[in-house]
């Protein structure tokens, strides 16, 4: 039977030092023990087992999606591959999650449009056509799964979820405790045994699960943070908003950093708009 991890967890070191590549190949689950002390990261939630990714959950479908948001969410998927998205398996998880369970039911009608709409706290939903195009660069055309991801953001857990249709791990870390709850909520019922919820400030990472496959931010700083950087596998890629220009009124663009044995390689992509990356939790 296969072992599942507990956390706050700790990885065994003789078992990373032999990982292969993170990109690309289906990495062994790593073996993780339990670690009695994750000062900076008071609580951590297993969301568990997938049981009904898209059909079978208990709640009903609010109004306005209709009876079946299948084929609205297929309509959606689409208008994502007509915008240019072409991973397969970003489609098909796009198509999987059911994004309007994650907002709230007032919202639920507009679900399946390109927007994004607020979770609370001043927070918001990326659009669809963001989280898919995020998802894509992450992967970078892998064929299979991507190893471990560490998702900065965790807001109101959708991002999240279709992540963990896409990597064999997915941490995702929230600074706000009330979105926290809110995500580990609305995740209870897809129960995604691979997806592990934190509440603590991102800023510093995760620096249990290291090394990442991959890193996603879903809130833009000034900078990369360094720990994000430090905690990337060789080989691994990070994709995130970032401020341009500098001072106040600046705009954000995306920027994917891809570590190599050689070093670091940036490349700034096209402009965006994130909410702020914000240090401490609250
Ligand atoms: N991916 C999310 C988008 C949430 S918006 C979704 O699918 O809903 C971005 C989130 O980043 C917000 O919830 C915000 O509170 C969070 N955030 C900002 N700075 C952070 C930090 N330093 N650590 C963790 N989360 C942070």
């Amino acid at each position: 039977m296969k072992q599942r991890p507990t956390f706050p967890a700790q990885l065994d070191a003789t078992l990373e030092k032999n990982r292969p590549n993170p990109r690309g190949t289906r990495v062994p689950h790593a073996n993780l023990q339990t670690h009695a002390s994750v000062a900076a990261l008071p609580s951590v939630a297993t969301v568990a087992k997938p049981k009904a990714l898209t059909s079978g959950l208990p709640h009903a479908v609010p109004q306005g999606v209709g009876m079946d948001s299948g084929a609205v969410r297929k309509r959606m998927v689409q208008k994502l591959a007509e915008q240019g998205v072409r991973d397969p398996q970003v489609l098909a998880a796009m198509g999987a999650i059911e994004r309007h369970r994650f907002v709230d039911s007032a919202l639920a009608n507009q679900a399946y449009e390109d927007t994004s709409l607020p979770i609370g706290l001043g927070q918001t939903i990326s659009k669809p056509g963001v989280v898919s195009r995020m998802a894509e660069l992450l992967r970078n055309g892998c064929t299979g799964r991507l190893g471990r991801v560490l998702e900065i953001g965790t807001g109101c857990g959708y991002q999240a979820a279709v992540l963990s249709l896409l990597a064999e791990e997915v941490y995702s870390i929230e600074r706000l405790r009330g979105l926290h709850d809110k995500a580990r909520e609305n995740l209870r019922l897809l129960r995604l045994p691979n997806l592990h919820l934190l509440f603590g400030d991102g800023m510093q990472g995760f620096a249990k699960g290291a090394p990442y496959a991959a890193i996603i931010a879903a809130a833009g700083g000034e900078a990369v943070p360094q720990a994000w950087v430090d905690q990337l596998a060789v080989g691994g890629r990070l994709v995130a908003p970032v401020a341009t220009g500098g001072g106040s009124g600046a705009g954000q663009a995306l920027v994917v950093i891809d570590k190599t044995a050689q070093g670091i390689r940036q490349t700034i992509l096209e402009a965006v708009h994130f909410v702020p990356l914000k240090s401490g939790v609250a």
